[in-house]
């Protein structure tokens, strides 16, 4: 039945992404023109913030956010571990010490209660990252931020267009990072933006990117190049323009598959909290322990891409002398399971994939019933 394999990632770019990048080519400025500006000018509107500043990636985005805010050595950041590894390998860079949280089971989103119980007086911020896209609990997240005189910061490099109440992610704290690499819901290859409404914290993001240079050949402070293509940017302009879009059509196919999937005791579906809308960047189920990994091996031999997103990176061998464990963290890990949702999966994809999730599940299920 089914004859292509299904990929995790499968960007939505055609034509009018290569007119645009070609257009920026034939101008002859590649690089710190009007296409970057007009780009971080729509990011910033469409997230309902006051400032938007393009970086290379959103790693160093979220590296260059530590530094305008000073965060270094002897500084602690909470970060959750169930998330890509530069939310944290970003901290180290900057000298300072991440400290991990665990999540909530239901959302794999940063528990605020276990974040409040690890705050020090070293801790000069909570990185609140939105997993899978889905905001996290920003309310209470604020709340222990403001009482404990710490920074929130959002790692939003999956929530573009996500909202919470009502309202985009990306203004909940004194900075948001968001990344365009391909498997994220728009791209533009490699790239970031910071969101802030702080003007001060802008302006100090700009001169980092660009070699702290105020005017040319004037540099008033240690900068790097960490800037985006005019290419990028170009790219990253057709994209946003796609992004409601996109949601729509990720908010179909999650009825869609929901429907195909059915609910029981096989699997947990995503959860959605009641007062914030779910972007899809990752579709993460969630299966009894020792049923996960022979789905996933099953799926892949059916050429369906799934994969755990993400190993957590409090185990990483980059972080193992420092670590503590987090047996909530760890569990998941062994539960948790992310399939295809690009948004560009047909009907009879989505179908392939219900029928391979079920399948598998059932047969696991039944290997471990009968020893
Ligand atoms: C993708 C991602 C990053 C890193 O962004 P890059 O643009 O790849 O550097 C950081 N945090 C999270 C949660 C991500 O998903």
């Amino acid at each position: 039945m089914q004859n292509l394999p299904i990929r995790l990632a499968s960007p939505d770019v055609g034509d009018e992404e290569a007119e645009a990048v070609k257009a920026v080519l034939l101008s002859g400025v590649l690089t710190n023109g009007p296409r970057t500006a007009a780009f971080e000018q729509t990011f910033a509107s469409r997230h309902g913030t006051a400032h938007a500043v393009a970086f290379a990636n959103g790693t160093v985005a979220l590296t260059a956010i530590y530094i305008a805010l000073g965060i270094g050595p002897g500084d602690e950041v909470v970060v959750p571990s169930m998330t890509f590894i530069s939310t944290a390998t970003s901290v180290l860079h900057v000298g300072a010490h991440p400290v991990f949280a665990e999540v909530q089971p239901d959302t794999f989103n940063i528990d605020p209660a276990d974040v409040a119980a690890r705050i020090t007086s070293r801790t000069r911020a909570l990185v609140a990252v939105h997993y899978g896209g889905h905001p996290a609990d920003l309310t209470e997240l604020s709340e222990i931020a403001r009482s404990a005189g710490v920074l929130l910061l959002e790692d939003a490099a999956q929530a573009h267009g996500a909202e919470y109440r009502g309202k985009p992610v990306g203004g909940f704290g004194h900075a948001a990072m968001f990344s365009f690499t391909p498997t994220k819901n728009i791209t533009t290859g490699e790239g970031g933006v910071v969101t802030t409404n702080d003007a001060e914290l802008a302006q100090t993001l700009r001169l980092l990117r660009n070699h702290g240079q105020s005017r040319l050949y004037h540099h008033d402070i240690l900068g790097y190049n960490w800037r985006m293509t005019e290419m990028q940017a170009a790219m990253g302009e057709i994209q946003l323009g796609k992004l409601d879009a996109i949601l729509r059509r990720k908010h179909e196919n999650d009825l869609y598959l929901r429907s195909c999937l059915a609910e029981g005791d096989l699997y947990q579906l995503p959860v959605t909290r009641a007062d914030r809308t779910h972007p899809y960047m990752l579709y993460t189920l969630k299966f009894p322990a020792g049923v996960r990994d022979s789905v996933m091996d099953s799926l892949m031999e059916s050429g369906i891409e799934a994969r755990l997103y993400f190993p957590p990176a409090h185990l990483q061998p980059v972080f193992r002398q420092r670590a503590h464990s987090l047996p909530v963290t760890e569990r998941l890990a062994a539960e948790m399971l992310s399939v295809p949702f690009h948004s560009r999966l047909t009907h009879a994809e989505l179908e392939a994939i219900a029928r391979g999730v079920r399948s598998a599940a059932e047969s696991a299920r039944h290997h471990q019933s009968v020893p």
